[in-house]
């Protein structure tokens, strides 16, 4: 119950114009699942468009938060749990982190994190440029770095942020 109302109260608040704004700034893709949402589709179909309000990984208190285009379904999904941002099923790997917590310490701390093991050279290439496509429109004007190292029969990925 909480989750559809907390839906609700962002739909009376978000005019129109406003997801227009919201949609094209994030290229008419849902941020949470990364596929197509269409501009046209009802805001009170699951598959219709609306603003998921995000507090900014650097935000302190009063910082305002930024207003990423996801599904209605996708939206109230998530409610007030970190957002949940899957790795590709056509990828080959083993140990993926989470991606949402990852770039978000990765942004407030620094340094190179772990992110998934491969089992051949091919499949970690594979899945890092997946990883950096992904990461492009998760947060767009952050530059990330993907580093592949071998060890022990696997390819291990590292992200960063340059
Ligand atoms: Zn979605």
């Amino acid at each position: 119950m909480a989750l559809l109302s907390r839906a609700r109260v962002i739909e009376k608040v978000v005019s129109m114009s406003d997801l227009d704004v919201v949609g094209s700034k994030d290229g008419w893709r849902c941020w949470l699942c990364d596929a197509p949402v269409d501009p046209d589709a009802s805001v009170n179909s699951d598959l219709g468009p609306s603003a998921d309000s995000y507090q900014d990984a650097k935000g302190k208190k009063g910082t305002a938060s930024t207003e990423r285009l996801a599904h209605r379904a996708c939206n109230t999904k998530r409610g007030k749990i970190a957002p949940v941002v899957s790795w590709s099923n056509d990828l080959l790997v083993s140990d993926p982190a989470p991606i949402f917590e990852t770039v978000e310490r990765l942004l407030r701390k620094g340094g190179r994190e772990a992110v998934a093991r491969c089992p051949s050279q091919a499949d970690a290439e594979q899945a890092a440029s997946w990883l950096l496509d992904r990461l492009s429109r998760l947060a767009p004007g952050t530059i990330f770095h993907t580093e592949i190292t071998a060890g022990g029969g696997q390819y291990l990925i590292k992200l960063s942020i340059e």
